[in-house]
């Protein structure tokens, strides 16, 4: 039997750390558990022959000075002057069967390139993005709690052209628009794609390492290569979590960063309620990604964060076929890359690059993901001529990799799918059905959206005040 902890932290993606930085900062005794060997779940990066890729995300938003959420937690934990933000002008580039639209760092010239593209819905897109930046968060809130984005795009606009260019969009939740919350869409418009996306300088990982430097420097513990198999309870009331070794660490209270039905129907040692609660939820899909490390810079023209590739206008058939077929279809798929990183991120001058698939997790990838792979680097081949003479390294992930690399259900993405009736705070709250247990992360509903690194970051602040309230009663 090991020493005890005030709190003990399951898991170091970006929820688990933000929580325990608080928490330490606070005084409070805490110890992170993480299974993989670094910190930041799916916020990290990694290394194959001198290139290094992200495993994640792309950007982030909410950084804007002292308003953004992430920028006051980093603010709050004295971190600002530690890391630096990488922005770029256009931040995104979507590609339609027939036009090229980039969405700029200024709200007002994204307004413009939308207006050129679409003279027609001029005045739409003017109220459009007067709701959508309205100063009322309670009125957008009012307007957008119950309804999909499809229904939201509808009400403003006539051009399917133009919906289904903003609703590539929804990727970023991974569901089509007809399912996509239009209120959490408002809210990653406004705090994300309207207001430009940040890169931390050097990738994902150095935002990370640097969260849980912080965590040590605040006089927290972080075990890394452990797995947490149990969390011990007496009476409904937790005790202790027991690790793969066989190690028993005794704690007041245990938060989980780990998957929401792994905690409750494999970790947790006795009966809850959210244990038959995780079975009526739906997770997120997953993704197919293909890391590629080119033996030559490219020059990006003009730089920018992420290109969303849409081949098909049609939005929801691309959903519709989720399944990405045996024979390596990917017809009509929607394909994220973030090319901007590869200057970032490479130690040589040369390139790294990413393509992102949306996808399903299926049976078929030890079979066909080779297959499928070469028709995504034949597809960006339309983009990137000698695209396949270029290439010096492979690597890809299915969603039975992103599974094994979080344990997160079926390799979900975001959490819990952000549809309108999965999004309220009371579908899956931090406090729990068991004594001293507490949920972080995306698993974890905040009524505004769950799925992104700002989210996580602000859910693991939430925690941390839940926390401090019970401890000062
Ligand atoms: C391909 C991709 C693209 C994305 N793009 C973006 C983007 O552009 N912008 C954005 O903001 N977000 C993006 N996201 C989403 C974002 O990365 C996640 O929502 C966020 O990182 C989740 O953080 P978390 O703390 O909830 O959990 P996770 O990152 O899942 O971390 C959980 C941690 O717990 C550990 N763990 C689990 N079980 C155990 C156990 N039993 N014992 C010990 N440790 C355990 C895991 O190893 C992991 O490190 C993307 C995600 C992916 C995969």
């Amino acid at each position: 039997m090991s020493e005890k902890y005030d709190v003990v932290i399951i898991g170091a993606g970006i929820g688990g750390l933000v929580c325990g930085c608080y928490l330490a900062k606070a005084g409070l005794k805490v110890l992170i558990v993480e299974k993989n060997d670094k910190p930041g779940g799916y916020c990290t990066s990694f290394e194959r022959d001198g290139f290094k890729f992200d495993v994640g995300p792309h950007y982030f938003g909410s950084l804007r000075e002292d308003e953004g959420i992430l920028f006051r937690i980093l603010k709050e934990l004295d971190l600002l002057d530690r890391i630096k933000f990488v922005t770029s002008d256009p931040t995104d580039r979507i590609i339609t069967p027939d036009k090229t639209i980039f969405i700029r760092k200024n709200k007002e010239d994204t307004k413009k390139e939308l207006m050129s593209h679409f003279p027609q819905e001029k005045e739409n897109i003017n109220d459009f993005f007067k709701f959508v930046l309205h100063k009322d968060f309670l009125y957008i809130l009012s307007k957008t709690k119950k309804i999909t984005f499809k229904k939201l795009l509808n009400s403003f606009f006539k051009d399917e052209k133009l919906k289904s260019a903003l609703s590539v969009l929804t990727i970023n939740l991974n569901l089509p628009p007809s399912k996509a919350s239009a209120l959490v869409m408002t809210v990653l418009l406004r705090e994300f794609i309207f207001d430009g996306g940040y890169y931390p300088k050097g990738g994902m990982q150095v935002f990370s390492d640097l969260l849980a430097q912080r965590f040590k420097e605040y006089g927290g513990r972080i075990i890394l290569s452990r797995i947490v198999k149990k969390i011990i309870t007496k009476r409904k009331k937790v005790k202790a979590v027991e690790l793969d070794n066989g190690e028993l660490i005794l704690s007041k209270i245990v938060v989980s960063n780990a998957d929401a039905t792994l905690t409750f129907k494999k970790l947790l040692d006795c009966h809850s309620k959210e244990a038959e609660k995780v079975r009526r939820l739906k997770p997120s899909y997953s993704a197919f990604v293909v890391f590629l490390g080119l033996k030559k810079k490219l020059k990006i023209k003009p730089p920018h964060f992420v290109t969303w590739f849409l081949s098909d206008y049609d939005v929801e058939r691309i959903y519709r076929n989720i399944n990405l077929s045996e024979e390596g279809s990917i017809k009509g798929k929607i394909i994220v890359f973030p090319p901007l990183e590869d200057t970032l991120l490479s130690f040589r001058e040369k390139n790294t690059m990413r393509a992102i698939v949306i996808a399903n997790y299926q049976n078929i990838w030890k079979r066909y993901k080779e297959k499928i792979c070469n028709k995504i680097i034949k597809r960006l081949s339309f983009l990137i001529p000698d695209l396949e003479r270029l290439i010096e390294i492979k690597e890809i992930a299915t969603p039975y990799t992103f599974y094994r690399y979080t344990f997160n259900k079926r390799g979900a993405l975001f959490g819990w799918q952000a549809t309108p009736n999965q999004i309220d705070r009371n579908v899956f709250p931090p406090q729990v059905s068991v004594k001293n247990l507490y949920l972080v992360g995306h698993w974890v509903t905040s009524g505004i959206g769950h799925g992104n690194i700002p989210m996580v970051a602000f859910c693991g602040k939430r925690v941390f005040r839940l926390i401090l309230k019970r401890e000062k009663r």
